[in-house]
């Protein structure tokens, strides 16, 4: 009967439920552990000059290798240390980790590129964050040796706070990225008001530019944009040689992605760092 059917899918529906919590649960108490017993890594992923190849910067990634479960992805984990807390803690061991290494190599009279740090809105919506995140960078390094990447949601869902905060980095010679452009909903007018110095390019839209001259001209149009705003555009997710061609075409200032490097430990990324160009 259609009563029966109802309680069923009501019991489905609780179930799923409640597997949803458990494993929400489960998550929670691995973030703590994760915290204490140093499970996290970072690893570095060079952004080229796309005129030369040349390394201006390196996106920290975080990396959480599980003692059992081995790999777990940032995409799967940060969304719960967000909604569980765990992330102010996670956000301020890899702002704490970035410095430390970017010192470790200047030590080692390495050139180091400016290390861009990604940053929840969860975490920049607190009181006094910037500050506390600048004592940090101090304590070892220089405002300008980090830049900060924040999401176009991030900004949007937590504005007031979040640009306060924001607006204090800038200040102080942090630059700011606005990260997966194109994926929120910001428009152009708000764009324009934002504290921000670099747009990346959200990876979906560039991988659409080989089907049709519409989304190329997309492309093309979000590159101008964020130049008539004096803004350094970032292509995210570069993974073929005919990209690469049409961003350089039109004049796309600097390239992320595959096709020049993954995301690399640090063992591995000072050696790329030492040499300083990729071959474009
Ligand atoms: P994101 O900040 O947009 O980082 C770019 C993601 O794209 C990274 O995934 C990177 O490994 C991947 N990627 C880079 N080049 C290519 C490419 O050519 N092709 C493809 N298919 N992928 C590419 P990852 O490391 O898994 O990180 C996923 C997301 O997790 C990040 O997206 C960021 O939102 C978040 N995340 C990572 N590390 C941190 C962190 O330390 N703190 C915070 N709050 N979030 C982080
Ligand atoms: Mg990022
Ligand atoms: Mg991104
Ligand atoms: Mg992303």
């Amino acid at each position: 009967s259609a009563k029966e059917q109802g309680k069923n899918s009501y019991c489905l529906f609780a179930e799923e439920m409640e597997d949803k919590s458990k494993k929400y649960m489960e998550m929670d108490n691995m973030l703590r552990k994760a915290i204490l017993g140093n499970e996290f890594t970072l690893h570095y992923q060079p952004q080229v000059d796309a005129t030369n190849g040349k390394i201006k910067k390196l996106e920290a990634l975080i990396r959480w290798n599980h003692p059992e479960r081995g790999f777990i992805s940032p995409e799967e984990f940060i969304p719960i240390a967000e909604q569980t807390g765990h992330i102010e803690a996670i956000g301020e061991w890899v702002v704490e980790e970035a410095c430390r290494q970017i010192k470790s190599w200047k030590g080692k009279g390495i050139t180091t590129p400016k290390v861009s740090i990604n940053l929840s809105s969860t975490m920049l919506s607190r009181q006094g964050i910037s500050e506390k995140s600048i004592e940090t960078i101090n304590r070892s390094i220089q405002n300008v040796d980090v830049e900060f990447e924040i999401t176009e949601t991030a900004i949007l869902t937590n504005e007031k706070n979040v640009l306060k905060a924001l607006d204090i980095m800038k200040k102080n010679g942090i630059t700011i990225a606005l990260d997966d452009f194109g994926t929120g909903y910001s428009s152009l007018n708000h764009l324009q008001n934002l504290p921000i110095d670099v747009l990346k390019i959200d990876s979906s839209f560039l991988m659409n530019i080989h089907k049709s001259d519409k989304e190329k001209s997309l492309y093309e149009s979000v590159i101008q944009l964020a130049h008539s705003l004096e803004l350094e555009v970032v292509a995210e997710g570069v993974e073929t040689k005919e990209q690469v061609e049409f961003l350089k075409e039109n004049k796309c200032d600097t390239l992320q992605g595959y096709y020049f490097s993954r995301p690399l430990p640090p063992d591995k990324a000072e050696v790329i760092i030492a040499n300083g160009f990729i071959k474009i």
